[in-house]
């Protein structure tokens, strides 16, 4: 199976890999990817619970991303799920 591939500055390539899902069970919404994000693919949102809601993370703009995994890398809770595209 084929993938979307970008070129490096240095001529060599690499394969995108593009934010797919956020684990709602598991963040904590520290808002860390929101901020390592420049493409604006993610926002807060409000979720309820038995007696509380809490605030979590989720992917609002998928198709605005270049997948460059900076939310990942910023997520202390390894939230964050990604895939390469079909080309
Ligand atoms: S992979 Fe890059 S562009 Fe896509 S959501 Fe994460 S930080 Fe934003
Ligand atoms: S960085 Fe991870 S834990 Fe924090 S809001 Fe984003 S997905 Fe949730």
């Amino acid at each position: 199976m084929a993938f979307v591939t970008g070129i490096k500055k240095n001529g060599s390539s690499w394969t995108p890999q593009f934010v797919s899902s956020i684990d709602k069970e598991v963040c904590i919404g520290c808002a860390r990817c929101f901020k390592s994000c420049a493409y604006g693919c993610l926002g807060p949102y409000e979720i309820e619970e038995e007696d509380d809601a809490r605030m979590i993370m989720q992917v609002t703009n998928d198709g605005n991303c270049i997948g460059c995994r900076a939310c990942s890398k910023a997520c202390p809770k390894g939230c964050l799920t990604h895939e390469p595209l079909e080309a």
